[in-house]
């Protein structure tokens, strides 16, 4: 038997059997964890009331003698989101963030970025007064930029050309930012107005509370067109009927 103490944030939980609870967490050592709290819905010694989506937990973990599941042996909540669990609106811009989490499986050496970043997301929603529609679009381009894949918003992909404020162009299927001159030989590329490519800058790097906004249907189109195109072509995930999957 092993036994580990670490932070993790709630990702799901579920019932099985009649007072057992299997949870999913994101753990900023190992990444996303499926783990089992036997006794999970009686409890209040060892799991005072904190077994729900989106708290902060300090966990003791046990790995079983074979090694092929964990358990949950006591958790206590370090942080939550308070008021926010009563606000369905934006419950559901969260739960769409953690489904995609999910389906990522977040890689191990990424883990504490993206557990940064769900903390990130339980902030703004609790405590901003405006959320933008556009949240969750974000959170995803914002997400696949901690895990290394953030592309370079200020130069053409081909030439290595200063893109500047002049509009550029992005080939979703070879997830390339192109110039004027290069994006020619991708007559299917999509325009950028440097707008556009001004905010996904915000995003990439910087805390929700600093996004920026977009103006309008087409900024809206265009930047859902872009950051859809590039999670698909550099994480291979797509919204397919109501859920995320691999592609
Ligand atoms: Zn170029």
């Amino acid at each position: 038997m092993k036994e580990v103490t670490t932070q993790a944030v709630v990702l799901r939980t579920g019932h099985f059997r009649e007072i057992d609870i299997w949870l999913k967490l994101l753990l900023p050592e190992r990444g996303i964890e499926t783990v089992f709290a036997f006794g999970g819905s009686r409890s209040r010694h060892r799991f005072p009331g904190c077994l729900d989506v989106l708290n902060t937990l300090e966990c003791r973990l046990r790995t079983s003698g074979y090694g092929n599941y964990v358990t949950l042996e006591e958790a206590r909540l370090i942080s939550g989101p308070g008021d926010l669990r009563s606000n369905w609106s934006r419950m559901g811009l969260a739960a769409n963030c953690l489904r995609f989490l999910e389906a990522l499986d977040v890689p191990a050496d990424s883990a504490r970025e993206a557990f940064g970043l769900v903390e990130d997301l339980r902030r703004h929603l609790a405590e901003s007064r405006t959320v933008s529609p556009l949240f969750p679009l974000f959170f995803r381009f914002a997400m696949a930029c901690r895990l290394g894949y953030g592309p370079d918003l200020e130069h053409c992909s081909l030439c290595g050309r200063r893109l500047g404020d002049e509009p550029s162009f992005f080939q979703v299927s070879e997830g390339l930012m192109l110039c004027t001159g290069c994006a020619g030989k991708f007559p299917s590329s999509l325009l950028v107005k440097s707008a556009v490519r001004n905010l996904l800058c915000s995003v990439e790097y910087g805390a929700p509370e600093t996004w920026g906004k977009a103006r309008g249907y087409e900024e809206r189109r265009a930047c859902s067109a872009l950051i859809d195109g590039f999670i698909q072509y550099h994480l291979g995930i797509v919204w397919d009927r109501g859920t995320f999957r691999k592609s």
